[in-house]
């Protein structure tokens, strides 16, 4: 049976030229790259040259980038950082429904310590509605935290207006770009955001390694106290082949970024229009436009989202019904209920996210695969 991965929004696998790029750091340099000797300053130019890079993707200055160990990390950093610095300030933080639970339950915990959380609701398409934003933030708002691109829908927020607004009210503006790094330009210091979490594992880099980009002037205090690593703002022995795989990964989507959106959005839409065309009763959830090139989220009229998922599986191909963190539970992705699907199509919703190694043939055998399995679950 042949495998087909079509769940990269989940993790992409670790691209060759990465992996190449990151093996010296197991062997022979096995420095701590806060060493003053040989062995440390081995390294040290690595992690040197590897924040440049990474800056480069995200339209930053190399000493904004803060290595961390995930995008979980970088959020909840950005998060409970703010509020430990902001404390004086006020108490209250926006968010919106639809957000990664990374951020959902690092708002919920600080709700549970006294701040005042306000989560936006989402319209048909899964965006927040910017006059309700504006509503939203009173005079102790002191963080605005919405995502760049949703990860089971493929959505883009209006981020360009959120940062405008933000800067208006001169509220800090934190961005969960995960999804969005390495798919779309994601350019931190045009669009104006204050701090922005990214992962490597979505991009081709290993698992392990993310960053939060801390535009310079932004209050922060770390999550980590230690050591005086990442400038104070990130105590730990730096993840070195992680770093090193990270900027090559970033170095690698920066020049494929164009050619590789234009690819995704293609094959995309084949397997979209060839669904569309094969089963009766489906939809396409998330915004007809303005969304990533590599993610649909498509809906079969009375079929249960676990049982595609397995029968798929059974078949040979990995997909996901919304985030991989909720799979595994029979509840209705939060994305999909907060963007009010009807319900006979809400439980029957599946991702499929496509990525570097995804062909055409892929898309073509899922389009063979997938219509008598869909029949039979209908029909049971
Ligand atoms: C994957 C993901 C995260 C978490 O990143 P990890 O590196 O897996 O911790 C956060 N936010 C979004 C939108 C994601 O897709």
């Amino acid at each position: 049976m042949e495998l087909i991965y079509m769940d990269y929004n989940a993790t992409t696998p670790v691209k060759p030229a990465v992996l190449e790029a990151l093996l010296p750091f197991y062997r022979q340099q096995f420095g701590n790259p806060s060493s003053i000797h040989w062995a440390g300053r081995q390294v040290r130019g690595a992690v040197d040259e590897a924040r440049e890079r990474v800056a480069a993707l995200a339209g930053c200055e190399p000493v904004e980038v803060v290595f961390t160990s995930c995008g979980t990390e970088a959020d909840n950093m950005a998060i409970k950082g703010t509020a430990a610095a902001r404390r004086g300030e006020g108490n209250h933080i926006i968010t919106s429904r639809v957000e990664h639970p990374a951020v959902l339950n690092t708002c919920l915990a600080l709700e549970q310590l006294g701040y005042d959380i306000t989560r936006l609701e989402v319209d048909r398409h899964g965006r927040p509605d910017l006059d309700a934003l504006t509503a939203a933030i009173t005079d102790s708002t002191i963080l605005i935290s919405l995502m760049f691109a949703n990860n089971e829908t493929g959505t883009l927020f209006p981020v360009r207006e959120i940062a405008a607004l933000a800067a208006e009210r001169r509220v800090c503006f934190h961005c969960d770009a995960v999804q969005a790094f390495g798919k779309v330009p994601v350019d931190v210091r045009g669009i104006g955001i204050g701090l922005t979490s990214i992962s490597g594992h979505k991009l081709g880099a290993p698992k392990g390694v993310g960053a939060l980009v801390v535009r310079t002037g932004t209050k922060l205090h770390p999550l980590l106290n230690g050591g005086s690593q990442e400038r104070n703002r990130r105590a730990g022995t730096e993840n070195v082949a992680g770093i090193v795989a990270f900027g090559k990964a970033c170095e690698l989507a920066g020049a494929e970024l164009a050619g590789e959106a234009k690819r995704m959005a293609t094959l995309r839409d084949r397997l979209e229009r060839g669904i569309g065309e094969r089963i009766p009763h489906t939809q396409v959830n998330g915004h007809p436009t303005e969304r990533l090139p590599n993610t649909t989220n498509i809906s079969f009229r009375d079929v249960a989202a676990d049982s595609l998922l397995l029968n798929l599986d059974m078949a040979g191909v990995a997909v996901s019904s919304g985030s991989a963190c909720a799979s595994g539970t029979l509840k209705p992705s939060h994305v999909l209920a907060a963007m009010n699907l009807e319900s006979a199509y809400a439980k029957g919703s599946v991702r499929f996210s496509l990525g570097a190694e995804s062909t055409e043939e892929d898309v073509e055998q899922v389009l063979a695969l997938l219509p008598p399995i869909v029949e039979r679950l209908r029909n049971l």
